[in-house]
């Protein structure tokens, strides 16, 4: 049994740190670059499900991979609630996060302080491998922002488009129902991925381990952050 406030606070914080998903904040904007490139991308059929942490002070959905897609039985289609019965797509990247520009300050004063496009950002280095899961977006938009951007890279070695080449930022305007995503090309120089991190790209879990939910019995991309933290971040200086 865990006793003591400091170790409560450790676990929380090492238990938000350790999601796999990429996750930002309303007005955040996540500088990244994928690794899984256009015609790579993953996709399937989710359900929504409501659960609540152990505490039962907070409600949030889950994602669950419909198991009509392996040919099973799925609780979920077979509920009487059409709600839970309903499926939507959601489609999966492997990309690598340089860090996280905040709207708000962090309480531990170690983010940096900067400007980007005229406003002023606390800037969290990451430097970390994250799942990148989204929806196609409303009318699609997010799908086809996707492919715009990959068709707009294309050269000589990718002539039918690529993402692996750019850099990217991934942004979150509003909460709840009124949430929107964007992905925007980044300008400037392309930042190469930690030569460190580089090396681990093959090692990474294959996306279908995140859809099915079998990501707890393999190893995380967090076992990366001690081999490329140390790296110095020119990004914004
Ligand atoms: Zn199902």
């Amino acid at each position: 049994m865990p006793t003591g406030f400091d170790s409560m606070e450790r676990d929380s914080k090492n238990r938000s740190f350790d999601s796999p998903y990429l996750r930002v904040r309303a007005g955040d904007i996540a500088v990244i670059r994928f690794i899984t490139d256009i015609n790579d991308m993953e996709w399937g059929y989710f359900h929504e499900v409501k659960t609540r942490n152990r505490l039962g002070d907070r409600e949030f959905t889950d994602d669950v991979w419909c198991k009509m897609q392996d040919e099973e039985r799925c609780e979920c289609c077979e509920s009487t609630d059409p709600k839970a019965r309903k499926v939507k797509v959601r489609m999966f990247f492997n990309i690598f996060v340089f860090g996280i520009l905040h709207k708000e300050q962090d309480q531990d004063g170690k983010w940096q302080q900067v400007n980007y496009a005229g406003s002023r950002y606390w800037y969290e280095k990451m430097e970390q491998f994250k799942v990148l899961k989204t929806g196609p977006g409303s009318q699609g938009n997010i799908r086809e922002k996707i492919k715009a951007w990959a068709k707009r890279a294309a050269n000589a070695d990718f002539p039918d488009g690529t993402l692996i080449n750019k850099m990217y930022d991934w942004t979150r305007q509003g909460s709840g129902l009124d949430t929107i995503y964007d992905l925007i090309l980044r300008d400037g120089a392309v930042k190469e991925i930690p030569q460190a991190a580089k090396d681990m790209i093959p090692t990474l879990l294959p996306l279908s381990a995140y859809m099915k939910g079998e990501k707890e019995e393999a190893a995380t991309p967090e076992e990366t952050v001690e081999a490329v933290t140390k790296q110095v971040d020119d990004l914004f200086l």
